[in-house]
């Protein structure tokens, strides 16, 4: 069960679809713990989403249900991404979206790597 706010885990979804092998995508990594492809709307000059290869839901449900080797081994991958993507001398932003107010859109959690340019305040202001 996940932990809160979401529904179940729906292997429906369209990274579990992608994960599957049942739809392409632009991959730039992919371990035993993590898959990481380019955004299909991208909104920064590079913008890459890492996954983990678990069904997870949210960031509060990997959190709580994966194992320690999960989590180390996608939160690493999430770094060896940026440095593959050459976005560590100029910085990056990594960001998650939980939930109806944050607006996810895919309910397999997911982290979006921006970077490229310079990005900006955090969030746009109202
Ligand atoms: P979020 O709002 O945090 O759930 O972000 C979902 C992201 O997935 C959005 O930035 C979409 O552009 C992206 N997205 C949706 N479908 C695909 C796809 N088939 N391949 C790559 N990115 C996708």
């Amino acid at each position: 069960m996940p932990v809160s706010g979401l529904p179940p885990y729906d292997d429906g979804n369209i990274f579990a679809r992608i994960l599957r092998g049942e739809i392409p995508a632009r991959k730039v990594y992919d371990d035993a713990h993590a898959l990481a492809f380019h955004d299909i709307a991208p909104q920064a000059p590079v913008h890459v989403l890492v996954i983990p290869k678990g069904a997870y839901v949210s960031v509060a449900d990997f959190s709580a249900q994966a194992s320690p080797e999960e989590v180390a081994g996608f939160w690493r991958a999430v770094a060896q991404v940026a440095r593959q993507l050459g976005l560590e001398n100029q910085g990056f932003r990594v960001l998650t979206n939980m939930g109806a107010d944050a607006g996810q859109e895919v309910p397999h959690f997911h982290v979006h790597i921006f970077g490229g340019k310079p990005l900006g305040p955090m969030l746009a202001r109202g």
